[in-house]
């Protein structure tokens, strides 16, 4: 029997991780990518001696990444050095407060008890549930495809049912243990990862809390561009072959299959395809519409995670207060959430996230140098234009400036901006999202757009908008629960 050919369509973890598991099954597969580099957004860029990851900086969750590896006879530390981060990141309040938190979890429990007599053993009883959620979640309910609610009415899962708490809000559950403004900031900012209000999102996400508090904050030496890099080498060594700087544009198909897809060099015959460039593109405008799962309305209902508005600065200086990763919360984070999810605008009191790698890797900046990165989540389709985040890009810098007490501005040696416009021309990204979908409770596990089209028999789709949802860990779990379905298509069973 001749060797299948399969197709992928974007280089992103999702593309990926599912490329190098079904060449792993001996399949001859093709990854297509628009851009010049792969990673999608995951990719770095270097300039004058800084190297920028131009996404994710949180390396959460590493027993994902390693289970990875593990499936090639492989472990991460054959390619980069992973570092544990102590003080984890911290929390700049009002007035400068700060919280730093440790990386060491009896050092946790000893802040928590410091800021709020009692809460130490409350840390320790919301730690165990979450590890239960963790433990079936990550490790089990996140490897499932999605496609049949089946998949969640196993009886050992309805047995711990209650204990996932899926239709209780996050929200409600932090506040049953915290009372501390402080603390129950710091145990909600994780589910701004997820894109949604702490209130909308369900209460099974404290194992969230679970991957970044208890299990902690790591970061790959080198940065995040030496895990694609990593991947990439996987991938070669199964024998993918990449296809960068060709954009996918279209499929023939013959009795509801594609046959062939269609890039602006030429035309290639193919068994399978598996979409993980952004889905709203792949059937938007790459399918006909009697083809396409959903309709452009269903598209509008979706609650999208944030976009960002994002600087990388070269800055010639040191900058002794920041730490690896600044979260600034000295302002309200409610009329923040209202300005992105409500009234879908620019927002008047920001919060804003600041990433300096150069704290922790002296390979991202020459020396005596910072690497910085701010990003300040915005809602996704709204107007992008270069003094928007000009204004932005000086209230920002001026409460940087303030909480560090140093002049940065007149120290800044290289500046990019990057936001909605380039994340829809860099990744045909729907309204220039930046992380995919929100995972609200109508928009997690089954309820995510299906994993498989339900019109095209050969056409997978994989990558943040898909199951298990938005981060590095889950589209890099996407990326080989669609492989697999791929593979039981090409064996012809029933999935
Ligand atoms: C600023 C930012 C910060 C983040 N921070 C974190 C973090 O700290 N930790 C974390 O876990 N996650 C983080 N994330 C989320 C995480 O980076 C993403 O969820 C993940 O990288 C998405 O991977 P993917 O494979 O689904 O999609 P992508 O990385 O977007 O890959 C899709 C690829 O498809 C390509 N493509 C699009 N159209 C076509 C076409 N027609 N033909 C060919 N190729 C095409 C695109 O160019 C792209 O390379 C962050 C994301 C952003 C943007």
């Amino acid at each position: 029997m001749s060797q299948k050919k399969i197709a992928i369509i974007g280089s992103g973890f999702a593309g990926l991780a599912g490329a190098s598991v079904l060449a792993q099954a001996k399949l001859d597969v093709h990854v297509f990518e628009k851009n010049e580099s792969i990673g999608g957004r995951a990719r770095q860029f270097k300039n004058q001696g800084f190297s920028f990851d131009m996404g994710p900086s949180w390396y959460w969750m590493p027993d994902v990444f390693d289970r990875f590896f593990e499936r090639f006879g492989k472990s991460t530390t054959d390619y980069f050095e992973l570092k544990k981060l102590d003080p984890g990141f911290q929390v700049i309040f009002n007035d400068s407060e700060t919280l730093k938190i440790p990386g060491e979890y009896q050092e946790l429990l000893q802040l928590f008890e410091d800021i709020e007599s009692g809460a130490a053993d409350k840390l320790e009883k919301f730690m165990s549930e979450a590890k239960y959620k963790y433990e079936v979640g990550v490790n089990d309910l996140v490897y499932q495809p999605g496609l049949s609610i089946l998949e969640l009415l196993r009886p050992d899962l309805m047995k711990g049912v209650f204990r996932l708490q899926v239709f209780s809000s996050f929200s409600n559950h932090v506040k049953k243990y915290f009372k501390d403004p402080r603390l129950i900031s710091l145990m909600e900012f994780p589910i701004l990862f997820l894109g949604a209000m702490p209130k909308d999102t369900p209460a099974l996400y404290s194992l969230m809390n679970y991957a970044g508090l208890k299990i902690g904050t790591f970061y790959p030496m080198g940065g995040f561009g030496k895990l694609i890099d990593a991947m990439e080498s996987i991938a070669l060594e199964q024998g993918v072959q990449f296809h960068s700087n060709e954009a996918v544009n279209g499929f023939n198909f013959e009795a509801k299959t594609i046959t062939h897809l269609t890039s602006r060099k030429t035309n290639y015959k193919f068994d399978a395809i598996m979409a993980s460039a952004d889905y709203h593109h792949v059937e938007q405008k790459l399918l006909p519409k009697e083809l396409r799962n959903y309709t452009e309305s269903y598209w509008e209902k979706r609650v999208f995670a944030p976009s960002s508005l994002l600087f990388y600065l070269g800055v010639n200086k040191k900058i002794a207060k920041l730490l690896h990763h600044n979260l600034f919360f000295d302002e309200d984070l409610t009329p923040h959430a209202e300005d992105i999810y409500l009234n879908k605008r620019w927002p008047k009191k920001p919060l804003f996230y600041v990433c300096c790698p150069s704290k922790t890797d002296n390979t991202v900046a020459p020396e005596g140098s910072e690497n910085i990165f701010i990003l300040m989540p915005v809602a996704p389709g709204i107007e992008d234009t270069d003094e928007i985040r000009e204004t932005y890009f000086k209230s920002l810098l001026k409460r940087l400036e303030n909480y560090t007490n140093e002049a940065i501005e007149e120290h800044i040696v290289f500046k990019k901006s990057y936001c909605i416009k380039d994340f829809q021309q860099d990744y045909n990204a729907y309204k220039g999202n930046a992380y995919g979908l929100a995972n609200t409770l109508m928009q997690t596990a089954n309820l995510k757009p299906k994993m498989r089209n339900k019109k095209v028999k050969n056409l997978f789709y994989a990558g943040q908008l898909t199951v298990p949802g938005p981060g590095v860990p889950p589209s890099l779990i996407s990326g080989q629960v669609a492989a697999k379905q791929i593979i039981n298509y090409l064996n012809q069973k029933t999935i």
